[in-house]
């Protein structure tokens, strides 16, 4: 069953997507690469080999001044009416690429490589920007944790786009599911925000942390993920403070899905009076070890933040 199209995941984290990148991307930047060389060096021995190989139509202009000092900053020569470069316009030479020309009196400065600052092709650089025009694009960006495991932030990201299988979204994808009631508690509808949030077992959890932590505020009783996360961004605390917490938080809502998990599927359900430890001990080892902090267990279960 798909939960996110594949599309999405291949998309920027600023995007709303994972960062992988798509293929297509990378293909086309690798061979863009090869264009830009031979345009910038057409004379060369391996340039002409290849135009031997693939014949004149190779689609690959010649961009070199043909007089030196003719193109200056490129801020006076018009890039698709003056014979710049090679043999005639790149108007008469390319008709069909200047027929889809915005502004066909555009200058040969308003027509340079702009992705970067200093000018010059980037397969890198080349692949993110083809990706953003091919691939979906969502308003929300994705949220990545610095201390915690790609599989966890990964959950996560499904957890803020709503697309963990819960009973209730299983129901919603046509699976003829007996029962959409909580597994837990046996009293409301089992949806992320009742797994996580609502339901008397994770409130018990959340409970529990707010007084390990112990804050020198009240800390509110989530309602939803976005919330969670709109009240750590609006702290005022230290960005490291901030960021133990996420590791807190996201170690505890990974602990209450694999309760789930476990009291739905078996063979034995998690024994519910060792969850916060197992919290505390599972942060602990992220913030140390995907951190790189040195820390003693007995001060981070005494004084976390
Ligand atoms: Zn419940």
């Amino acid at each position: 069953m798909h939960w996110v199209s594949w599309n999405v995941a291949l998309g920027a984290l600023d995007k709303g997507g994972l960062g992988i990148g798509s293929l297509r991307a990378s293909n086309l930047a690798l061979m863009y690469k090869w264009i830009w060389r031979i345009a910038l060096n057409p004379n060369a021995k391996w340039a002409t080999i290849i135009k031997l190989i693939h014949g004149p139509a190779t689609g690959i202009a010649d961009l070199s001044p043909r007089q030196k000092g003719k193109v200056g900053n490129g801020r006076i020569v018009p890039f698709w009416l003056d014979e710049w470069c090679g043999n005639g316009t790149l108007a008469s030479r390319y008709p069909r690429l200047f027929h889809l020309e915005v502004n066909p009196a555009c200058l040969v400065a308003e027509r340079r490589w702009k992705l970067a600052d200093d000018g010059v092709f980037s397969v890198s650089v080349s692949r993110v920007a083809i990706d953003d025009m091919l691939l979906p694009s969502s308003a929300t960006a994705t949220r990545w944790f610095e201390y915690v495991p790609r599989k966890t932030n990964i959950f996560l990201w499904r957890l803020a786009i709503d697309r963990l299988p819960t009973r209730l979204k299983l129901s919603q994808k046509g699976l003829d599911i007996e029962d959409i009631g909580c597994a837990s508690c046996h009293h409301g509808i089992e949806d992320a925000d009742h797994v996580f949030f609502r339901c008397p077992i994770a409130i018990d959890i959340w409970r529990r942390i707010y007084i390990w932590i112990n804050m020198d505020r009240p800390i509110p009783l989530f309602l939803s993920w976005q919330e969670l996360i709109l009240w750590v961004d609006n702290l005022q605390d230290a960005s490291e403070v901030k960021k133990k917490i996420m590791v807190i938080f996201a170690t505890s809502v990974w602990t209450i899905w694999k309760l789930r998990n476990s009291i739905i599927f078996g063979p034995s359900p998690i024994r519910k009076c060792g969850l916060f430890d197992f919290i505390c001990d599972m942060s602990f080892n992220w913030y140390c070890n995907r951190g790189r902090k040195s820390i003693y267990l007995n001060v981070w279960l005494l004084k976390p933040l």
